[in-house]
């Protein structure tokens, strides 16, 4: 299987976009034509690891990883995403948080990592793993890559702009991984990271690579929950499943969307935004105006200019199967405690704004089988949810072995220049 870029002037194998990130144009890697799997082709198996198999064997046919997927996804993806229906008997939760980091990201990141930790050459100078992060994507990189032989990991996150469990989760790997809290926000990180990348002299002296949402590595092993939980809804004799997924640069939504297109049985797809209102404005109208992001109590999904519509654009002129909605800061707040007292069920500030669409299809009549994606563990984001259930909530202990351990980030200047100096210098 080949990839294409969605600007037409890039083709190559997956292996070598998962080394690249962006395509040569620009553009960002696709499918060069949709795989049709059939749920025969799943048919022994329902453990992550092994729908994650069988959907990325064919994507790295005829490449040095031909014979690994099955290794690779064994050792990535080791956790289970179980979805749990709720009394209702019609909703169900897609737990995306029982990983190391307890949030979806990881399922992307360490599935990257196993990858091009195998297709590292021997001998070859460390490659360091720069990443730019609003939160979340900052500890699954820095969890996927820890203590892997080759590479080193720079994580960038504006200091004031996550919550304290996220800082500590950022900061706590050690090793091979450094934390740097930048006095600026995720935008002032993200230019820090692209001119870094832009600096030919400093790459020349220190190797980089990029592990960011744009990496089509990240998107592909994403598709194995939808087709689990898709799989697993079939099995248990239900009706076929509509997924609700709270999105800020699309990955997680584009990757339901693809897995669908390859055949595996999802219904419709809402795209759930929070007040970062991009995507939604962009179903309206037609335009695409991409604008600072504002922040939010669902930090992760606080992106302006979410990159990975040029994916979305690229592939589906039919978007009927779609929805969209924004949803704001003041709703986030209801619908915590709300879908608490509905469901006895404690859900992220992220989580809630797919619960609203939910509800909200709801009180319209529709009485189908809904999954709301839970993105991220609410303990995660404490400081947001505690005070809105009025209790506090019990660690997983995925999360508390993490934050039992010290954390330590070193302070960074917004500019790149102060990068410059301290990736030289480490
Ligand atoms: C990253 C993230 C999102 C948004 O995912 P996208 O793939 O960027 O749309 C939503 N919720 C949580 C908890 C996240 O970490």
């Amino acid at each position: 299987m080949k990839v294409v870029s969605t600007r037409g002037g890039d083709r190559c194998s997956v292996v070598e976009a998962l080394s690249r990130g962006l395509a040569r144009d620009g553009g960002l890697y696709v499918p060069e034509h949709w795989l049709l799997f059939r749920t025969d082709d799943f048919a022994k198996c329902d453990a992550l690891a092994d729908i994650a198999a069988v959907l990325l064997r064919p994507f790295l046919a005829d490449s040095p990883l031909a014979d690994a997927a099955a290794d690779i996804c064994a050792e990535a993806l080791n956790f289970d995403t179980p979805l749990v229906t709720l009394p209702d008997g019609r909703t169900h939760l897609l737990e995306l948080f029982h990983d190391p980091t307890g949030a979806f990201k990881d399922v992307g990141a360490r599935v990257l990592a196993a990858c091009l930790s195998r297709l590292r050459l021997a001998d070859t100078p460390d490659l360091t793993v720069l990443v730019a992060t609003s939160g979340d994507t900052g500890s699954a990189v820095a969890g996927a890559f820890h203590r892997r032989p080759g590479f080193k990991v720079a994580v960038l996150f504006p200091d004031r702009g996550v919550s304290p469990r996220q800082k500590h989760l950022l900061s706590c790997f050690g090793d091979n991984v450094t934390s740097y809290a930048v006095d600026g926000t995720f935008d002032d990180c993200q230019a820090m990271v692209k001119a870094a990348f832009a600096n030919v002299g400093l790459q020349a002296a220190v190797p980089l690579t990029s592990a960011n949402s744009i990496s089509i590595g990240r998107l592909l092993p994403q598709m194995a929950y939808y087709a689990q939980a898709a799989l697993r809804h079939m099995r248990r004799g239900g009706a076929i499943l509509n997924v609700a997924i709270p999105s800020g640069n699309l990955g997680n939504a584009l990757a339901a969307i693809w897995i669908r297109a390859m055949g595996l049985p999802i219904g419709e797809i809402a795209i759930v935004s929070n007040a970062n209102r991009v995507l939604p404005d962009f179903f309206e109208t037609g335009i695409y105006t991409p604008r600072p992001s504002v922040p939010t109590i669902a930090n992760a999904m606080d992106v302006g200019a979410p990159s990975n519509l040029e994916r979305l654009r690229a592939g589906f002129a039919d978007a009927g199967h779609l929805h969209t909605q924004s949803v704001d800061d003041a709703t986030i707040r209801q619908r915590v405690p709300a879908f608490l007292a509905e469901f006895d069920t404690v859900i992220c500030p992220h989580t809630a704004t797919a619960a609203e669409f939910v509800a909200g299809r709801r009180a319209a009549g529709d009485l189908r089988d809904w999954a709301i994606v839970a993105t991220a563990h609410p303990a995660k984001f404490e400081s947001v949810v505690e005070p809105l259930i009025g209790r506090p909530l019990p660690v997983p202990d995925v999360l508390a072995r993490w934050l039992a351990v010290p954390a330590h980030a070193l302070p960074l200047a917004a500019q790149p220049e102060a990068l410059a100096t301290v990736l030289r210098t480490d």
